[in-house]
């Protein structure tokens, strides 16, 4: 890792959450990984060199790093804090490094790293870091679609898949004071989900059930990483009812016209946070006492963490614990 140049500082790195989008890229589900690899991006450290120039942050400081560690700053896009659609963003690992010595970005299975201070958030004292890493990728990948849907008071909400964005979303929702339901393939999740704050739990691959609550949806997440029938979560919305995609299953999915057209329904898609919105989120966190349930692994387990992963086998995200990297 370079020294930290004008408006950079390096963190030395607590925990980093598993992500499933760090085995879509090792995998090759999304196009282009560049090997070496350094995945990670739900990042927690403490600030160990601040370089010159910066502004906002001390050596000894509790920092997060997320997806995000660079854009263009200056777009209209920018402008708008949705660096993560700046033509010229990159993010966190595997994407062109503009600034660095290595010519793409490494992630937070690391160390240190360093980042330019606009990508930094600052961390809420009272929360525990091994659950607060995994809300710099899953926590703002959830709260983000549901804060622009608007307010969720009373309203009927569904999460759709209980894993790492799943138990965020309905940590989230039950926050809003929506009505909360898990649509869940894994019957050993019910329990969890109540727990977790749901209302309500069905088991997704049950048609009776999913019939029950036919047209009664006001909003949908749908974080399912894999191949799915999308339609079977639209024919669940009410009029004017949105199901928003935030999981990457790797192939496109026929959508019906018709589980659309009736009841003008809308479906769309959601990508982590901007800046502005990640560190609004971390403050919701702090006030009301949230973080991610977690299985903290020693970097040794990772490629065991992967493996359950793909078996829906976490609790609900992995966080590596990065003192065990000098385990060896
Ligand atoms: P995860 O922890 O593995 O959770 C995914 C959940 O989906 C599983 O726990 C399981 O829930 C359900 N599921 C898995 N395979 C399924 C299948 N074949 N059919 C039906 N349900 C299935 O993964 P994650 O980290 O939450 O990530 C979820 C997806 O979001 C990934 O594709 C990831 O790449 C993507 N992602 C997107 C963004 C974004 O910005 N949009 C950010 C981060 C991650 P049940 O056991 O409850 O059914
Ligand atoms: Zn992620």
């Amino acid at each position: 890792m370079p020294e930290p140049g004008a408006g950079q500082l390096r963190l030395r790195v607590t925990a980093c959450g598993v992500c499933r989008t760090d085995l879509h890229i090792l995998d090759g589900d999304l196009p282009d990984p560049k090997i070496p690899v350094i995945p990670g991006h739900e990042i927690v450290g403490r600030v160990s060199k601040v370089g010159s120039d910066v502004k906002n942050f001390n050596a000894g400081d509790i920092v997060g790093v997320g997806c995000l560690v660079d854009s263009d700053h200056d777009c209209p896009i920018c402008n708008n804090n949705l660096e993560q659609f700046c033509s010229n963003a990159s993010f966190t690992y595997n994407s062109p490094d503009k600034h660095g010595t290595a010519p793409v970005t490494y992630g937070g299975y690391s160390e240190s790293i360093v980042v330019d201070e606009r990508f930094v958030l600052k961390v809420p004292g009272n929360l525990d870091l091994a659950g607060v890493a995994p809300l710099l990728c899953a926590g703002i990948t959830t709260y983000s679609p549901m804060r622009r849907w608007g307010d969720l008071k009373g309203k009927k909400v569904g999460i759709v898949g209980l894993g790492g964005l799943g138990h965020m979303g309905v940590k989230f929702a039950r926050a809003f004071n929506a009505h909360v339901v898990v649509l869940t393939t894994s019957p050993g999740k019910q329990e969890d989900a109540l727990r977790l704050g749901a209302d309500e739990v069905i088991i997704s691959t049950n048609p009776d059930e999913r019939k029950q609550h036919a047209g009664s949806f006001d909003f949908i997440l749908d974080t399912i990483s894999a191949d799915h029938d999308v339609n079977a979560y639209l024919n669940m919305l009410c009029i004017d009812g949105n199901l928003t995609l935030v999981g990457a299953p790797e192939k496109p999915f026929p959508v019906s016209a018709f589980a659309l057209l009736f009841g003008r329904k809308s479906i769309s898609g959601s990508l982590i946070g901007g800046i502005k919105e990640t560190q609004e989120m971390l403050d919701f966190c702090g006030e009301n006492n949230i973080t991610c349930d977690v299985e903290v692994i020693p970097i040794q387990a990772v490629n065991e963490a992967y493996e359950r992963l793909l078996k829906s086998d976490v609790k609900y995200r992995f966080s590596i614990d990065m003192a065990s990297l000098k385990n060896g």
